[in-house]
């Protein structure tokens, strides 16, 4: 594994936990002592180019890809668990972060989210109302309200792109979370 600064590659992200410690109460120092000292996303280089080439395709349609969680070391999982537990507000079932697998630990697991090119704002695949169970693939398929087939339309886009450029779902189906197979 050979972690990369995505920024330097002009592909936007941020790190996932970085940008939400105070909805999880992890603390600057705390994530300082694990070296994480920025928002900066990191993932394995091998995935810039097929991440490249899946934002050049979703511009194609208006939209730019965003890395919303990339490389995430063990120490990250470990410390997010224990605020997990910790908090009441949250869910501490270890599957919910998948601490089992650590599938993020490998940097060629990426989530992602999709940016509007013109406004910069982000172009949401669910609406949080169906939590959890919008989570995963194929829960707004079979509905015909106007804004599930919108929904089932960007999750389709975004699936077809990632999948031509190797990668794949991960084991949980959700929409937003892609394995690199090459
Ligand atoms: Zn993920």
């Amino acid at each position: 594994m050979k972690l990369v600064n995505i920024k330097d590659f002009g592909l936007k992200g941020e790190n996932y936990y970085w940008k939400r410690k105070e909805l999880y109460r992890i603390t600057e120092l705390e994530l300082a002592e694990i070296g994480v000292n920025s928002g900066d996303m990191y993932v394995d280089e091998s995935i810039i180019q097929p991440l490249l080439n899946a934002n050049s395709q979703l511009n194609k349609s208006g939209y730019y890809l965003f890395v919303a969680d990339g490389y995430r070391s063990n120490q990250m999982y470990e410390l997010v668990y224990k605020k997990r537990v910790k908090a009441t507000h949250l869910n501490a079932d270890p599957g919910a972060i998948n601490l089992i697998d650590k599938p993020h630990s490998k940097g060629t697991v990426v989530d992602i989210a999709l940016y509007d090119l013109e406004t910069n704002k982000e172009i949401y695949l669910r609406d949080k109302q169906d939590d959890p169970e919008a989570y995963y693939v194929d829960f707004y398929s079979n509905k015909t309200d106007e804004k599930s087939k919108e929904f089932c339309r960007l999750q389709q886009l975004l699936k077809s792109v990632m999948y031509s450029n190797g990668f794949v779902y991960g084991v949980k189906n959700e929409y937003w979370h892609f394995d690199y197979k090459g």
